[in-house]
């Protein structure tokens, strides 16, 4: 098995397996074709078994770029048909030269996008293999607006994706924050034994992490509402957060300034009357 990096939510991400009698499913691809690679070794390590699946719980480039080798190993993918991300506005192919930056040239040999589903999945579905139940359902659109988690309700395991992260600082640039408050409720009333979250240490404690989490959307919302109430301009509602590291998007800090950014926008919508809360 690969493990946890230990570099929290700037590690490499998660993904995870499922072996059944009938072959094995796949929980996300990684970051490039050289990690898929690494991942489809480590299944191999386990089982000889037919990859039936790869289940992409996103369309962020560090769950996906790696499909390719799942591909090719014969699995077909399941995903939500919404690939719509802030990282591929600029277009395909600006979207693939940013992350060669990211993980080297070397690293992407034989890259192709490989993250358009074969079976498309926009409110759940339900695999039965070899005597397991693997459950992939979309919760809403809080991390990104195709999300999907997979659930073995049997093991109450809970592959969650970018819903949760190691330290509770979900990203909502590509979400929205009070969707992402219900898909916590949804999450957390499937009391998981098991949580994977997207990047970073399985918790001790699932329910302490999906609080975290929690406490620290509304928190963030509250404190952007209060600043949208007293007029007072982005700019300086951001003030009292710590800068953002300029080399590392995915720090903490970065994080919470690109999330302040995004729910002061939601807040202002709502002030106005254009979103609902
Ligand atoms: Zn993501």
């Amino acid at each position: 098995m690969l493990g946890d990096t230990g570099r929290g939510v700037e590690g490499r991400p998660n993904a995870g397996f499922v072996v059944t009698a009938e072959g094995v499913v796949v929980i996300d691809a990684l970051a490039s074709p050289r990690q898929g690679e690494q991942l489809l070794r480590a299944i191999r390590r386990v089982t000889d078994r037919p990859v039936v699946w790869l289940v992409l719980t996103h369309h962020h480039p560090d769950h996906h770029f790696g499909a390719v080798v799942l591909r090719k190993a014969g699995a077909r993918v399941i995903a939500h048909p919404d690939k719509r991300t802030l990282a591929s506005e600029g277009g395909e192919d600006a979207l693939i030269a940013d992350w060669v930056r990211v993980v080297g040239l070397d690293a992407m040999r034989g890259f192709e996008f490989a993250d358009a589903p074969d079976r498309p999945v926009t409110a759940a579905d339900t695999l039965r293999l070899g005597g397991t139940t693997v459950v992939i359902a979309h919760p809403g659109g809080g991390h990104s607006p195709g999300d999907l988690i997979v659930w073995l309700p049997r093991e109450a395991v809970l592959f969650a994706g970018d819903v949760l992260v190691e330290d509770g600082v979900s990203m909502v640039v590509d979400g929205n924050s009070s969707e992402l408050l219900r898909v916590l409720d949804t999450v957390s009333g499937m009391r998981p034994r098991v949580v994977v979250p997207g990047h970073g240490a399985i918790p001790a404690r699932p329910a302490e992490l999906i609080g975290r989490t929690r406490d620290y959307l509304t928190g963030l919302q509250a404190e952007m509402r209060a600043a949208v109430e007293r007029g007072v301009p982005m700019r300086r509602a951001m003030a009292s957060l710590p800068p953002a590291d300029e080399t590392r998007p995915v720090s903490l800090n970065s994080r919470r300034r690109r999330n302040a950014v995004r729910v002061y926008v939601e807040e202002e919508r709502k002030y106005m009357g254009l979103e609902s809360p």
